[in-house]
């Protein structure tokens, strides 16, 4: 049995696991992220796989999952919205530091491959990962591989255009899919509801301690199942976009599965129903061909790190 380290690097923590060949994580351990000093990061980084290395002699190799766009020798952080990385030669430097090979991955791409060989995604050689949270992380597996494009930075569809000149992005460009159908386009939906009709909201508005600005995803979800019917109304808005989002990704890639991840996925079936719903819909030549499965992610939040250790492995 071989071990390696799969290291999850987001924009509030790096957690880290030991991982297994059939994909189980054997310890785990986090820290905060420095994340507006690109040194200290790899510093974290390579502190918590020497932490792992020092109780498992036994480790082979280091996968990491960054929250950025990685390039297509899988070395280098271009760009990462939430981290101080810009060009940042991560590889090298935590290999220097550890004496261990390093993979670098994009984090949505990790979690695209642990749900595929690990998870909700297992026997499906044609599957889309979808991890709606703050914004939407993508991941291809086509013909059974991960698909990472020509650069290293293929599958942002969190960044494709859904209305023309709409909610402006932190990309730079407005009216990206993820400003309409992510946890924050859920929270922000509840939040307007609260402030311009309250009358609606009141059910919101005492679980957000009486203010807008008080509203999260769980008191959304809370709402929800209680049968709230402004929460529901905003989880129809916003399953209406992510099935019609998932109806164009069929219409190019034609998918198996749909993988739901993200914090956004814990709704369940409040999400997915109407999101099927929005998605049967909108697909093109829909009567004369068959559905993709639409599916709620399965390792959670540690598909990051047992994705980016099998990447790892598999180097
Ligand atoms: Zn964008």
């Amino acid at each position: 049995m071989t071990l390696t380290i799969g290291v999850d690097v987001g924009g509030t923590k790096v957690a880290a696991g030991v991982v297994d060949d059939r994909g189980r994580i054997l310890e785990k351990v986090r820290r905060p992220t420095p994340s507006t000093s690109p040194h200290e990061t790899a510093r974290v980084i390579a502190e918590v796989v020497e932490l792992l290395k020092s109780r498992f002699g036994e480790v082979e190799a280091v996968g990491l999952g960054a929250a950025g766009f990685v390039d297509e020798s899988r070395a280098t952080v271009l760009f990462a919205p939430n981290l101080a990385w810009r060009d940042e030669p991560i590889k090298k430097k935590v290999e220097g530091e550890v004496g261990l090979p390093v993979v670098v991955e994009n984090d949505a791409n990790a979690i695209a491959w642990g749900e595929a060989k690990f998870g909700a995604g297992r026997g499906e050689d044609h599957m889309i990962l979808v991890a709606l949270g703050t914004g939407i992380g993508g991941g291809l597996i086509l013909n059974g591989e991960l698909y990472r494009g020509r650069f290293g930075i293929g599958a942002e569809f969190g960044h494709y255009r859904v209305v023309p000149d709409g909610r402006r992005c932190g990309c730079g460009n407005r009216g990206c899919w993820e400003q309409y159908a992510s946890g924050n386009a859920l929270v922000a939906e509840a939040r307007e509801i609260a402030r311009v009709s309250p009358a609606l909201a009141g059910r919101l508005l005492e679980l957000g301690d009486g203010r807008p600005e008080g509203i999260s995803g769980p008191e959304i979800t809370e709402a929800a199942r209680e049968g709230d019917s402004a929460a529901l109304e905003c989880f129809r808005t916003i399953a209406r976009w992510v099935g019609q989002g998932l109806a164009d990704l069929a219409a190019i890639l034609d998918p198996g599965a749909f993988v739901i991840g993200g914090g956004l996925s814990e709704a369940g079936d409040l999400l997915l129903g109407p999101t099927r719903e929005a998605f049967e819909n909108a697909l093109t030549g829909r009567g004369h061909r068959a559905f993709a499965d639409i599916r709620i992610a399965e390792l959670g939040p540690d598909a990051g790190i047992v994705g980016a250790a099998d990447l790892a492995r598999s180097r």
